[in-house]
């Protein structure tokens, strides 16, 4: 059929209107394309193409008029309109795959340079940015201040309360952190519970006030699963050009400040070089711990805890230490984390018990009642075949299993690991008595309490120490001995360093005592003596 001219006419008008509605994919590729710099060659040739297209059909559309309706009139608009829908549907669907390939990437990119719990930038971003703002601060000749954060309980919260808590509480952290910052900072995840800042264009006294805030920001308890958890931070703040001139050794230094931080519980610490060293001495902790029990070098020392009402003495505390060849004596709180962590504490633990009831066994021909008290942690009670070993140590060291006496902190109430609370109903069972040591840091209370077999409770030294002075560690201290009391539990107050503390404990009704004042912990054969006489100078 003869299409007359107007109806030609007006196909070529559409297949021109179609074939611009296609140049707008075409352009929107092409600017992708320049914004990821690649050239793009092929699309922008497409681009002129249908340019062309759109003058060839007006050229159609010109020469139509000059000529006689006939068959080839009639066809070629349809060929021509044909081709532009053509045009416009494989730049249009082109354009979707090509935007479906751009958010998947965009996806992955920010996969690779976040973290995936948080949503925070991650080690790489933070590194990256880092060495951004170094390089502004050069430029401009300003400082960049880096901090490196780490969670004060987040061990315990994890190890008691389980993994999905531990979440839960830095999903928490995180707003609190960005919360105090401005836009231009960034907060990095590092892992687990360490956090990095990069404060651009800050100084010391800048870094200073933001940790202060930061610090500030966690005095409100975080509430995770139901449980109040009040969590610290610990801060270690470095900044360049001061401290360090490149990303590696600005992050290194805050890492050490932070340590120090942490480890004399400061809240923040500015980088200072002597800390170094403690860093050195920490690395070589780790390295040499594992053949500190092989190679002899644990002692345990021992510390009377005595009657608070006429000193009668109840036994010993052990309390081990480490004669490490370069570094002289070292103290637990400097070596027990790092064998918590390491998982040689399930060794160190059964290296203190046999000594400690070799000890015993040998002291008792001096006094058949005398006990001796030793630390464990929560980790031995998970050890499966922690019940078997200390059976076979009660047959051949011949100690009676009442004799011993076993601490561990309270982090043990908020653990739901039924092993744990086995092992201790069997302990008790065969008469092994257990104390809640530290009692009063953690996030437990009383109420816990009363799912233990537990015997007594070892009001922390933090409250005893201070009582005196501190109307808030008094109040704490008398009420823990009533509730204590009232639960039918015996109370030991640990941190006795005066008599006046001693005389309020009595009075407090405080049935055992331990401290510096009664007693230090001594070496082993220094104990003979001590039982025998040195004592009554106590009374
Ligand atoms: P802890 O169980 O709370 O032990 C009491 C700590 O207080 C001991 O510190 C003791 O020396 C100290 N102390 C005693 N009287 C006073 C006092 O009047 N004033 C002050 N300021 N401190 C006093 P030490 O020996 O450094 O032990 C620290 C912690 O290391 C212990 O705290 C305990 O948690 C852990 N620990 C010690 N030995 C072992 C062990 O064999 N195994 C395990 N798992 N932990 C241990
Ligand atoms: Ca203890
Ligand atoms: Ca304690």
């Amino acid at each position: 059929m003869i299409l007359p001219i107007w109806f030609t006419l007006l196909l070529v008008i559409a297949g021109v209107v179609v074939l611009l509605i296609s140049l707008k994919p075409a352009a929107i590729v092409c600017q992708i394309q320049s914004k990821r710099k690649d050239f793009g060659l092929g699309w922008k040739i497409l681009f002129a193409l249908i340019c062309l297209f759109v003058l060839g059909y007006f050229l159609f559309a010109y020469t139509v008029t000059k000529l006689e309706p006939s068959i080839v009139t009639s066809i070629i608009p349809w060929i021509l309109f044909g081709g532009s829908v053509f045009v416009m549907l494989v730049t249009s669907m082109s354009l979707k795959s090509i935007q479906n390939i751009e958010k998947i990437a965009a996806l992955e990119r920010h996969h690779a340079l976040h973290d995936e719990l948080t949503s925070l930038p991650n080690r790489t971003l933070l590194y990256e940015r880092l060495k951004q703002a170094i390089v502004n601060a050069r430029r401009q000749g300003s400082t960049v201040s880096v901090l490196i954060m780490d969670l004060n309980q987040f061990k315990e919260v994890n190890d008691t309360l389980g993994h999905h808590c531990g979440d839960g509480l830095l999903q928490q952290v995180t707003p609190r952190l960005t919360n105090t910052l401005r836009n231009s900072d960034t907060v990095a995840r590092f892992g687990g519970d360490e956090f990095a800042v990069i404060l651009p264009d800050t100084d010391l006294v800048g870094a200073t006030t933001i940790s202060k805030k930061i610090i500030n920001a966690f005095e409100e308890s975080f509430n995770v699963e139901g449980h109040k958890l009040q969590i610290g931070i610990s801060i270690g703040i470095s900044v360049y050009p001061d401290d360090a001139a490149d990303v590696d050794t600005l992050i290194q230094k805050a890492d050490v400040a932070m340590y120090v931080a942490k480890r004399k519980n400061l809240g923040y610490t500015i980088y200072d070089s002597r800390q170094d060293r403690h860093t050195l001495n920490r690395l070589i902790i780790i390295g040499k711990l594992h053949d500190a029990i092989k190679n002899d070098e644990l002692v345990l020392y021992y510390q009377p805890i005595l009657e608070t009402k006429g000193f009668g003495l109840w036994g010993f505390e052990a309390l081990v230490r480490w004669r490490q060849p370069e570094l002289g004596l070292l103290m637990p709180e400097e070596f027990i984390p790092i064998a918590e962590q390491s998982g040689l504490i399930k060794e160190l633990s059964r290296w203190s018990l046999n000594e400690a009831l070799k000890q015993i066994k040998y002291w008792q021909e001096i006094d058949s009642s005398l006990k001796i008290s030793v630390n464990l942690s929560v980790k031995d009670l998970q050890d499966s075949s922690f019940l078997n070993y200390l059976n076979e140590l009660f047959v051949t060291t011949q100690v009676d299993p009442r004799s011993l006496n076993i601490e561990i902190t309270e982090s043990i109430m908020m653990t739901d690991s039924r092993r744990a609370y086995e092992v201790l109903y069997e302990l008790h069972r065969i008469g092994v008595t257990l104390s809640i040591d530290d009692f009063g840091t953690g996030f437990s209370s009383l109420s816990y309490l009363k799912q233990l077999p537990a015997k007594s409770i070892k009001i922390d030294k933090s409250f005893v120490i201070d009582m005196l002075e501190d109307d808030n560690d008094a109040v704490i201290v008398r009420s823990t001995i009533d509730l204590a009391h009232n639960m039918g539990r015996i109370v030991i107050a640990e941190g006795v360093e005066n008599k006046e503390t001693l005389d309020i404990l009595e009075i407090l009704g405080c049935d055992y005592a331990q401290g510096h004042y009664l007693g230090q912990p001594i070496a082993a054969n220094l104990v003979p003596d001590w039982i025998k006489g040195d004592q009554l100078q106590v009374k």
